[in-house]
């Protein structure tokens, strides 16, 4: 890893240094072919070792609910590695996989979403939040979502970003709010929409597509409720994902909680 993402401030806590660059994305969840044009920001050893543990499990599991073919490619060819290296998830998904349905743990996207969202804030505009701000992600049907797309559409941004990685694997779209720069917000549609088993507000689990915030606390949480019918999560902690007792994967190496290392790519 070059020294360019070292000794900055880490874009996902915004207070420690950052000691490496970490994918946005994380690269297990594209196929090896389009793995280098994966987006990079400054990471501190902690939020890197936390958002980690949230990729592995997510980058096996989401690709069993994905409507794209990389990820039937991607199901094929390298969740069975993935798996074999992890005998507890393996279980996990044997008993609860049921055709095109993720039995899928919770407390996972939400709090990945919200590590992406604030990564894309820096790769995009250079901003990272202070202590007035936070980000937080919510899972949200597709056929359902029309009213975020006439936010899209009618918000008044100073700018907007569009990118399609791995020919249609991982979409987003972002709009930076007019407002305030660090004010953003965020739709994603991995691998062409996810079908899940269950989600809290999504018991029939269609196609889903992921929205993510950043932003100034107070507007944000006015936004949050408008629109949600609801409080802005304070922090969207990493939940025990594992029952052993720990609270989120913080605590432990993630190849200690899954068995794996993380992948770890150059430069
Ligand atoms: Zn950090």
């Amino acid at each position: 890893m070059g020294k360019k993402y070292k000794g900055k401030l880490c874009v996902y806590c915004g207070k420690r240094p950052s000691v490496t660059g970490d994918h946005v994305f994380a690269r297990k969840f594209c196929l090896d072919k389009y793995r280098g044009y994966l987006p990079q920001v400054p990471t501190c050893d902690e939020c890197n070792r936390v958002k980690a543990y949230l990729e592995h499990y997510l980058t096996t599991v989401l690709p069993f609910g994905g409507q794209h073919r990389d990820s039937q490619e991607t199901f094929s060819t390298l969740v069975p590695k993935r798996l074999e290296k992890n005998a507890k998830l393996h279980r996990e998904l044997r008993i609860g996989y049921a055709g095109d349905k993720i039995p899928l743990r919770e407390g996972h996207i939400e709090p990945l979403f919200a590590f992406v969202a604030k990564g894309l804030l820096w790769h995009h505009w250079g901003i990272t939040l202070t202590d007035d701000d936070c980000a937080a992600a919510i899972v949200i049907r597709n056929d359902g979502a029309g009213f975020l797309s006439h936010i899209f559409t009618k918000m008044s941004a100073r700018d907007r970003v569009v990118a399609n990685l791995g020919e249609g694997a991982l979409t987003y779209e972002g709009i930076q709010a007019k407002d305030y720069a660090q004010f953003t917000l965020w739709r994603f549609l991995v691998y062409g929409g996810l079908n899940f088993a269950e989600t809290p507000r999504d018991p029939n689990g269609k196609h889903c597509i992921i929205f993510a915030v950043t932003g100034p606390r107070a507007p944000l949480a006015n936004f949050w409720s408008s629109v949600f019918k609801e409080e802005l999560p304070a922090a969207q902690e990493v939940i025990d994902a594992d029952g052993d007792g720990n609270k989120n994967g913080a605590t432990e190496r993630p190849e200690d909680c899954c068995g794996v290392r993380e992948e770890r790519s150059g430069p």
